[in-house]
C-alpha cells in the first residue's frame, strides 16, 4: 500500500460521492481521488477532474465520454474512459487501494462485485448490491481478502459496536439482537390517504437527510430500511428475526447492538455521511470529518417508536422477501427501482410503489443466486413484470 492511499470514487458527482470528495479533501496527505466515476452529469464530472486532476474519469454512458473528452482537452489530463469496462478497470486496477462504491441501484453491483474480487477495501454505500447478490459479494470477499466497511450510517453504527479482531469481520460473540433505526421519513406522522397522493418533492423532502432522489423515496416508503435490513443480515451474518426496526425521528442514534447481558451498544452523531464516509477511509484509525460535534443539551430528546406496516408496507415486502431468500430480494429491489423511477416521473401514485413490486415478487420464479449471471436474469425478469405494472396503473388511473 503506498503512504498517499490511491480512492477510486464510483458515483463521485451524487450525494455520497461529493461528501466523499470532502473527507479526501481535508486529508490530502492521506487519501488521493485517482479515479472518479459517474452516469452522465459531464458539467460536474469535469469540475471535479479540474479540481482533483484524477488519473481517469469514467461516464457509464459513451456519449458523455465522448463530450467530457473534448471538455477536458487541452487544460486537464485526466484520461476519460467510457462504460462498464471503464468502471471495472478503475475498480480493480493494482494501483488502487480502496474503492467508495456509491453508485446507485443496481448498476452498481457489477463493478462493486469486481471491486471485492479484486481484494479491495470497498466502502460500501451501494446497498442494493448487498441486496441482490449479497451471497455471491460476501463470498467473494472472503475468498479474495477484501475488507468491506459499510458506508450505510446505520451498518456503520453496527460495525462500530461490534467486537472487531485486526480484520474487518465483526464477530457476534455475545450479541443478542442489532437494532436498526429509522428515520421515518417525511411521512412518519401522515395518515395513509395523504401517504397516497404524496408527490415526488414532498417524498423527496426528507426531514434529516440530504441524499439522491432514489434514496430519498427509499426513505419516505420506508423500503430504504427493508433494504437495510437485508443488508445487515449479510454484513452481519444475522437471520432477518434478530434484526429489529426502531424508529427514531432525530437521525442521532444511527443504530445499537444488544447483548445478552443487557448492555445495549449505540453510535451517536449529526445525521452527516462524511462521519461514516470518514470512519471507512480511515479505519482502523479516526480522522476528521468536518461534522460538529454532537450538542446532547442542545437536543435535550431523543424519541423512539415502533414502524407502521400498515401504512408503510415496503417494510414488510422486504423482509418478507429476505425470509424468502434466494433471488426474491434482486426481484424486490429491481422491481423497487422501476417503481421508485415511475413514481419520479409522475406515472404513478406513490401507493402503487409497494403493488408493483409486489406483483413482481408474485411472478418471478425465485432461485438460488448461484452468479452474477442468475441475478442479473431475475433483476431483468422483475423489470419486465414491473414495467408492465406501471403501464397498467397508468391506464387504470388515467394519464398522470
Ligand atoms: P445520487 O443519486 O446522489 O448519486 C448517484 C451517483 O451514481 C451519481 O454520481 C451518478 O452519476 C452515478 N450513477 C447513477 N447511475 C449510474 C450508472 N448506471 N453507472 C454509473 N454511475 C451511475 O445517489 P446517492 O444518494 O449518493 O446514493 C448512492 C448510493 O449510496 C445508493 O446506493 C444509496 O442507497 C447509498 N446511500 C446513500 C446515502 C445518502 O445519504 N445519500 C446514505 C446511505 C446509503
Ligand atoms: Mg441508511
Amino acid at each position: 500500500m503506498s503512504v498517499v492511499q490511491q480512492v477510486v470514487v464510483l458515483g463521485s458527482t451524487g450525494s455520497i460521492g461529493v461528501s466523499t470528495l470532502d473527507v479526501i479533501a481535508r486529508h490530502s496527505d492521506r487519501f488521493s481521488a485517482w479515479a472518479l466515476a459517474a452516469n452522465r452529469s459531464v458539467t460536474a464530472l469535469a469540475a471535479q477532474c479540474r479540481a482533483l486532476r484524477p488519473r481517469y474519469a469514467v461516464m457509464m454512458d459513451p456519449d458523455c465520454a465522448e463530450t467530457l473528452r473534448t471538455e477536458l482537452s487541452g487544460d486537464c489530463d485526466t484520461e476519460v474512459l467510457a462504460g462498464a469496462d471503464g468502471l471495472n478497470y478503475v475498480a480493480t486496477h493494482a494501483e488502487v487501494d480502496a474503492v467508495m462504491a456509491a453508485i446507485v441501484g443496481s448498476a452498481g453491483l457489477p463493478s462493486t462485485l469486481a471491486a471485492v474480487q479484486a481484494g479491495k477495501r470497498v466502502l460500501l454505500a451501494n446497498k442494493e448490491s448487498l441486496v441482490m447478490a449479497g451471497h455471491l459479494l460476501m463470498s467473494a470477499a472472503r475468498a479474495s481478502g477484501a475488507v468491506i466497511l459499510p458506508i450505510d450510517s446505520e451498518h456503520n453504527a453496527i460495525f462500530q459496536c461490534l467486537p472487531q479482531g485486526d480484520l474487518a469481520q465483526p464477530r457476534l460473540d455475545g450479541v443478542s439482537k442489532i437494532l436498526l433505526t429509522a428515520s421515518g421519513g417525511p411521512f412518519r406522522t401522515w395518515s395513509a390517504s395523504a401517504i397516497a397522493a404524496a408527490t415526488p418533492a414532498q417524498a423527496c423532502a426528507h426531514p434529516n437527510w440530504s441524499m439522491g432522489r432514489k434514496i430519498s423515496v427509499d426513505s419516505a416508503t420506508l423500503m430504504n430500511k427493508g433494504l437495510e435490513l437485508i443488508e445487515a443480515c449479510w454484513l452481519f451474518d444475522v437471520a432477518p428475526a434478530r434484526v429489529d426496526i426502531v424508529v427514531h425521528p432525530e437521525s442521532i442514534v444511527h443504530s445499537l447492538v444488544q447483548y445478552v447481558d443487557g448492555s445495549v451498544l449505540a453510535q451517536l452523531g449529526n445525521p452527516d455521511m462524511r462521519t461514516p464516509i470518514a470512519y471507512g477511509l480511515g479505519w482502523p484509525q479516526r480522522i476528521d470529518a468536518g461534522v460538529a460535534a454532537l450538542d446532547l443539551v442542545a437536543l435535550s430528546k431523543l424519541h423512539f417508536e415502533a414502524p407502521d406496516e400498515v401504512r408503510f408496507p415496503c417494510l414488510r415486502i422486504a423482509r418478507e422477501a429476505a425470509a424468502t431468500g434466494g433471488t426474491a430480494m434482486a426481484v424486490c429491489n429491481a422491481a423497487n427501482e422501476v417503481a421508485v423511477e415511475a413514481f419520479l416521473a409522475e406515472r404513478i401514485a406513490f401507493s402503487d410503489i409497494p403493488h408493483v413490486i409486489t406483483a413482481a415478487l408474485e411472478a418471478v420464479a425465485i432461485v438460488e443466486p448461484t452468479s452474477l449471471d442468475v441475478v442479473e436474469t431475475a433483476d431483468r425478469d422483475a423489470r419486465a413484470i414491473a414495467v408492465e405494472q406501471v403501464v397498467r396503473r397508468r391506464v387504470a388511473g388515467g394519464e398522470k
